[in-house]
């Protein structure tokens, strides 16, 4: 990663409809599509303080980010690449659901310089797809595959969940399988959380959520897509996403390594120096784009050091004592020679020299670890 350069994330918070698990700032529906595309545009040209930069990495997330006409996209790479340098080399990716994109928009969105695509499958079990309140059938996330390979992406990344309600013995695993016979560059595999606020935990405050796996059936769960997924070649490189080698997604990488990165739109946060700030999670962002913020701070050093070691920490390679003297002018023993002892000793952790890093003992619970350095 060029330290000089950022990294620059949109945030588009429209969806068809809201899953039950999401707690994501995304609403159901396509009302102020145009006034929010207005608002961010409006955010976008007055950003000063990091305009004329290199952006190594471009990200377009959600919501939904392929449910809005195409164009609004092609003008919004127009007005980034006014705003930054992108560079030919530069990631630029986008997330799309299935069952939202058609070939038209496929090629606005491959000429206007989108080369990396975040596909939301979840699952390749239809009963699952349905209860997780998904929009597509497996059949729909396979043919939007289809279709991304024939416009010519050559970097896609499938999203899909585990530990989900009701998935019986093998479920899983031949949701991997479907996935695997794609053969996508990467994959992230993410756990189901209940979280407050959605329509999961409603229901499993009222009891509806009986079929949930137990602990053990997660991590059991957990250990056999490692495997399988290490054995297709794809290399865990942070706590759920895999990767064939050199296929790592740059964008989140830099959040992992704290890389500066400035984001736009609804709920965007963004990294600059030791400034932390992040826009409202409301629509009134409508009105005010950029203004209304939710936090806006500068970071204390102690606040800087943490964030380096439970980010960091998330990623296989782990934390270089080197890269902590260079930031901090402290040695990482002194400040966290007691956490890092015992995680070494209960055998969670590993040592070269130079690097700290969880091996697969410790990422399987690296919450709690990682709470050791706050
Ligand atoms: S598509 Fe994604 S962002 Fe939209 S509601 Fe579903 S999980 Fe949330």
């Amino acid at each position: 990663m060029n330290l000089d350069s950022i990294g620059v994330y949109i945030h588009i918070p429209f969806c068809v409809r809201k899953c039950r698990y999401c707690d994501f700032p995304s609403f159901g529906g396509k009302n102020d599509i145009d006034s929010y595309f207005k608002a961010l545009f409006s955010e976008i040209h007055n950003e000063g303080e990091t305009e004329g930069r290199t952006a190594d990495s471009v990200y377009i997330g959600g919501g939904t980010p392929s449910l809005v006409p195409p164009f609004f996209i092609r003008e919004l790479m127009d007005i980034l690449r006014k705003k930054y340098v992108i560079g030919e080399n530069a990631e630029i990716s986008m997330e799309m659901n299935p069952g939202t994109i058609d070939s038209e928009a496929l090629k606005v969105y491959f000429e206007a310089g989108i080369n990396r695509v975040s596909l939301g499958c979840q699952s390749f079990n239809d009963r699952s797809l349905m209860r997780l309140g998904r929009i597509h059938s497996s059949a729909d996330a396979i043919k939007t595959y289809d279709m991304l390979r024939k416009q010519g992406f050559n970097n896609i990344n499938l999203d899909l969940m585990s530990g989900l309600p009701g998935e019986e013995a093998g479920d899983m695993e031949r949701s991997l399988d479907k996935a695997l016979e794609l053969g996508p560059e990467h994959l992230s595999v993410y756990s189901l959380i209940i979280e407050p606020g959605t329509e999961f935990h409603r229901m499993y405050e009222e009891g509806e959520l009986e079929d949930l796996p137990s602990e053990e059936e997660l991590e059991e769960t957990d250990r056999m897509i490692r495997s399988i997924l290490e054995k297709n070649g794809y290399m865990r490189y942070e706590i759920s996403n895999y990767a064939r080698s050199g296929r790592e997604c740059v964008h989140n990488i830099r959040y992992w390594t704290r890389g500066e990165y400035r984001g736009y739109g609804l709920s965007a946060a963004s990294l600059i120096g030791n400034r932390r700030f992040t826009n409202t999670r409301d629509l009134v962002y409508i009105n005010q784009p950029g203004a209304a913020l939710q936090e806006d701070r500068i970071l204390s050093r102690e606040e800087e050091m943490q964030e380096f070691m439970f980010l960091g920490l998330r990623m296989v390679s782990g934390v270089s004592s080197r890269d902590f003297r260079d930031c901090f002018g402290e040695d990482i023993g002194k400040i966290y020679g007691k956490q890092l002892e015992d995680q070494i000793k209960n055998g969670f952790m590993e040592y070269d020299g130079d690097r700290y890093r969880y091996n697969d003992r410790g990422l399987d619970v690296s919450n709690r670890l990682m709470s050791e350095f706050l």
